[in-house]
Formats: structure tokens, C-alpha cells, sequence
């Protein structure tokens, strides 16, 4: 059933939170016992944040509206963005969807376990907090082996959004989990860092055609030669309705400097270049989110390389540790270089694109 530990475990981190003050977060080893813990306190109506292959989840059942209510305060969330439910079996999946079109068939039986939400038909036991007032429900199976054991041994469905502040980047290794919500939640499970590093790809299966609400890890391509049509990106427009995603209306991902997407190339180099040498002129401590084939040619504040450009999928694991990191070493002003929009490429530039409002220069 699993696709191997889709989280790789690193030594230090465990160590690491040692340091961190944990409140009245308890900080919970990933064993057998630990996850006897979490699940006990998910049981008893709290919240728990879990890894899992994209970034950290802040779990609670599903199914309680209570327990869920306390996932909205803790992460400061709008009551009207609704969570995606984490279910461990394809049997699970008639807890919570009241329809499983064929369409939907097809996708699980290539994509689940894995960073793939399904919209589907919502049964009437789930509640509506979950959901935000909406009589559909976002579904996903992860795939990662500490998660499904935690719903496993909860024995239902769990709600879990990023386990972040509301407006802030999603977190990707329990040390960051700590940094948005020490004290606010029960627990988190130390899991090392998340493999995948971006959200789930969201796919509305209850419009025809299929509508991809947020582009992930799952992409554009790969579900449209399952279906055997064209996915478009950029869905969650709004209708009569009210908006499909409603979460795409908030702020997103953003770290607390400004951010400019400038492009890519040799020319763009020198762009930022000038840029910081500019900002840095008027007193700004100035960052550049960078790649590992280009960090060397700058001179900036920070330079951060978030991954490889010609493995984008480290940059996508790189992506959110990057922002968090410009916000501790206080860069003010943050220039990125930009990204090809296809395959993963279309969730880094997503998630770039909201923080940095659309300000786009070169
Ligand atoms: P998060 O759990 O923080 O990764 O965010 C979940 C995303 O899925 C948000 O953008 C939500 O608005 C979106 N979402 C969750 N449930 C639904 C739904 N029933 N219909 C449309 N979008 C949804
Ligand atoms: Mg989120």
C-alpha cells in the first residue's frame, strides 16, 4: 500500500527541538508509543500535527466539529477556507464522499497514496465546519507511512490543513511547526523533513471538465493523461455559486519582506544584481532567492538556493524552508528567480506568485 517513507528522517531534528522550548506542545517521537499518544489526544478532541509527504498536517477528527473548530483558532484560519480530509483506506473514502464517479476511480487508483486532493460529493455526517459551509469535501490519501499509521490508530478521518499560521509559508519539518504554533496545539509528531515540500495538487471532480484548483506535486500532465482530456490550471474561479477554492481568495505562503519575481537567464542575473545593489543603497537588507547553479553570482544581505534548477523538484522541497528562512535573518526586500511553469514548475511559481502579489519585474 505505501510507496516507501516518503519523509526523510533527519538525527538532528529531534535534537534540535530539544532546544526549542515546546510550551505545552508536547513534541512526539514518531514510535510506536508516540503515535499511541497522538492518536489518544486526537481521540479525546485535539489537535495534532503529523508530517506527511508534501508538508506538516495540524490533524484533528475529522468528523468532530468541536476538535476542528480548534484547528481554525489555532491556525488563525477563516472559517469559510475549508480543510482537506486525510483518510488511510480507499474504504475510508465512504465516510466522507456521498459520490466516487469513475473519474475519481481512475485518479486513486493511479495517484493515491499520494499529494492528490479529490473534490467529491460530501456525506451529510461530515460536518460543515469542515468544510467550510460547503456540501463538497476535499479528499486525499498520503503517502507517507507515519500518517497513515496516525489515522490508522485514530480510526477516522482527520482534517488537516498545513499546520502553519494562517498567511504564513507551510511548514516542512516539525521545527517549523513549533516556530507558528507552540502552545497553541497539542502535539506534533517529529517526522524529519517533508519530501515533496509543496501542498497537495487540488482537483474539483464535482465540474465537468475537472477543474485543478491548486496546481502540486500530482501535475496538470499526469492527470490529464489519466483522464484523457485537457486539465486546465488556474481553476477556482468564482461563479454563482461563490468561489470553487476558497481558500485561494486568502494570502498565502508569504514571508515578511517584500517579494519580487524577476525571471531567469544571465540578463536577469544582473537585474537583481542592480536591484540590490539599489535597495541596498537605500538601506534595505536585501535577500535573493536563489538556485545552487546561480547563488555564487550574487552579492546580497542573503542569498538563499532554495534547490537545483535542473531538478526542480528540490526546489519545491526548498521553497517554504527558504521563506521562513529570510524572515529570521530579516531580509526586507527579496528578489526570486522564476521558474518554467510545467510539470512541478506550476506549483513552485503558484506559490511564488501569491507572496509576491503579482509583482513581477523583467
Ligand atoms: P490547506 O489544507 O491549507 O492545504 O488548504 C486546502 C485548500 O483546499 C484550500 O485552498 C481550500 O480552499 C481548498 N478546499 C478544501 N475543501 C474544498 C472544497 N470542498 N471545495 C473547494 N476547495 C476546497
Ligand atoms: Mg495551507
Amino acid at each position: 500500500m505505501e510507496k516507501g517513507n516518503e519523509c526523510s528522517t533527519h538525527g538532528g531534528l529531534q535534537q534540535m527541538n530539544k532546544h526549542l522550548s515546546s510550551g505545552s506542545t508536547r513534541v512526539i517521537p514518531s514510535t510506536e508509543t508516540g503515535l499511541q499518544q497522538a492518536s489518544e489526544l486526537i481521540r479525546s478532541g485535539e489537535t495534532v500535527a503529523f508530517p506527511t509527504e508534501t508538508v506538516y498536517g495540524l490533524g484533528a477528527n475529522a468528523l468532530d466539529a468541536q476538535a476542528v473548530n480548534k484547528i481554525f483558532q489555532a491556525k488563525g484560519r477563516p472559517g469559510d477556507n475549508p480543510l482537506i480530509i486525510h483518510i488511510c483506506s480507499r474504504e475510508q473514502l465512504s465516510l466522507v464522499a456521498s459520490e466516487v464517479p469513475d473519474e475519481a476511480v481512475k485518479l486513486i487508483d493511479e495517484f493515491w497514496p499520494g499529494p492528490l486532493t479529490l473534490i467529491l460529493p460530501k456525506q451529510p455526517g461530515v460536518p460543515l465546519e469542515t468544510t467550510g459551509g460547503l456540501q463538497t469535501v476535499a479528499v486525499r490519501f498520503p503517502a507517507h507511512p507515519i500518517a497513515i499509521e496516525l489515522i490508522k490508530m485514530c480510526g477516522v478521518p482527520l482534517a488537516a490543513p498545513s499546520a502553519n499560521r494562517s498567511g504564513k509559508p507551510s511548514p516542512t519539518s516539525a521545527g517549523h511547526v513549533l516556530e507558528d504554533l507552540q502552545g497553541r496545539i497539542a502535539g506534533v509528531i517529529d517526522g524529519g523533513f517533508c519530501k515533496v515540500g509543496v501542498e497537495s495538487s487540488v482537483l474539483d471532480l464535482t465540474v465537468s471538465p475537472p477543474a485543478l484548483l491548486r496546481p502540486g506535486a500530482v501535475t496538470a500532465e499526469q492527470i490529464s493523461a489519466v483522464l484523457g482530456v485537457n486539465i486546465m490550471a488556474g481553476g477556482g474561479v468564482s461563479n454563482q455559486d461563490g468561489p470553487k477554492a476558497p481558500g485561494m481568495k486568502y494570502a498565502h505562503y508569504a514571508p515578511n519582506g517584500e517579494l519580487y519575481l524577476v525571471g531567469h537567464g544571465q540578463a536577469e542575473v544582473e537585474t537583481i544584481k542592480q536591484l540590490v545593489r539599489q535597495d541596498q543603497a537605500k538601506g534595505f537588507k536585501v535577500g535573493v532567492l536563489a538556485t545552487a547553479e546561480t547563488a555564487g553570482l550574487y552579492e546580497a544581505d542573503v542569498i538563499l538556493a532554495c534547490g537545483r534548477r535542473d531538478q526542480l523538484d528540490t526546489i519545491a522541497q526548498g521553497l517554504y524552508p527558504a521563506l521562513r528562512e529570510f524572515d529570521k535573518l530579516g531580509a526586507q526586500r527579496i528578489y526570486a528567480e522564476t521558474y518554467p511553469t510545467e510539470g512541478i514548475g506550476l506549483a513552485i511559481m503558484n506559490r511564488l506568485t501569491k507572496p509576491a502579489g503579482g509583482k513581477r519585474l523583467g
